[in-house]
């Protein structure tokens, strides 16, 4: 233990995801001794992340803007969905280069455990995009009314890259079922070949890129 400011970093340090605490007191010391210019660059970078991110409202994914880069991409398919769980599933499929089209970030996993289901997500939205109908009336019920959507293309297909664990094919399951509601809709999943009970963010370039191109209708 340390004493004063220098301790106060270190604990929070180790509250960070992935940071043990000798991390947290390695980061603290190499901190102590850089250029009082990265301190304040850091500064407002955490300061810049508590007040200017914003999700998509199209895609739900972090933006910079109301709409996103992707979605306002018009080079990019508008007919074809992948869904995933969190926005750094975006990040990991768009360095296989193997997909043009556009997401739709959920927010999570459906886990009974952790009280998440179908309202925690954001599958009322997916819904919107798809066909402007909301099939699920609970799902319609709970969603706010400023979050309508102009127009958008016609949707040809939806792919389910949510995490291939159990959560993860929990929810694509669910997501098969409420979505076959929509007729001439394609729902494919990713193919297999992904390592069971992982996390996309994981897989990697090559097997992930296989996965898509091979993705089975469901
Ligand atoms: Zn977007």
């Amino acid at each position: 233990m340390f004493e004063g400011p220098l301790q106060d970093l270190i604990d929070e340090l180790s509250r960070l995801p992935g940071v043990g605490p000798k991390s947290a007191q390695r980061i603290a010391f190499h901190l102590l001794n850089v250029d009082p210019s990265d301190i304040t660059r850091l500064q407002e970078a955490l300061g810049g992340v508590r007040d200017g991110v914003q999700f998509c409202r199209i895609c739900c994914n972090i933006s910079r803007e109301e709409v996103c880069r992707i979605c306002s991409d018009s080079g990019r398919d508008g007919g074809t969905i992948c869904v995933v769980e969190e926005p750094k599933d975006i990040q990991v499929i768009e360095r296989t280069g193997e997909f043009s089209g556009r997401y739709h970030v959920l927010g999570g996993a459906l886990d009974p455990l952790a009280n998440i289901g179908p309202r925690e997500l954001n599958i009322s939205t997916l819904l919107q995009r798809i066909g402007g109908v909301l099939p699920d009336r609970e799902l319609a019920d709970s969603t706010p009314e400023n979050k309508l959507f102009d127009a958008t293309p016609t949707v040809r297909e939806v792919i389910l890259a949510t995490d291939p664990n159990t959560e993860g094919e929990a929810t694509a399951a669910y997501l098969g079922r409420l979505l076959k509601d929509f007729p001439d809709l394609v729902i494919s999943r990713l193919a297999s070949g992904m390592p069971l009970g992982g996390d996309l963010e994981f897989v990697d370039e090559l097997t992930l890129s296989r996965a898509l191109s091979g993705r089975l209708q469901i």
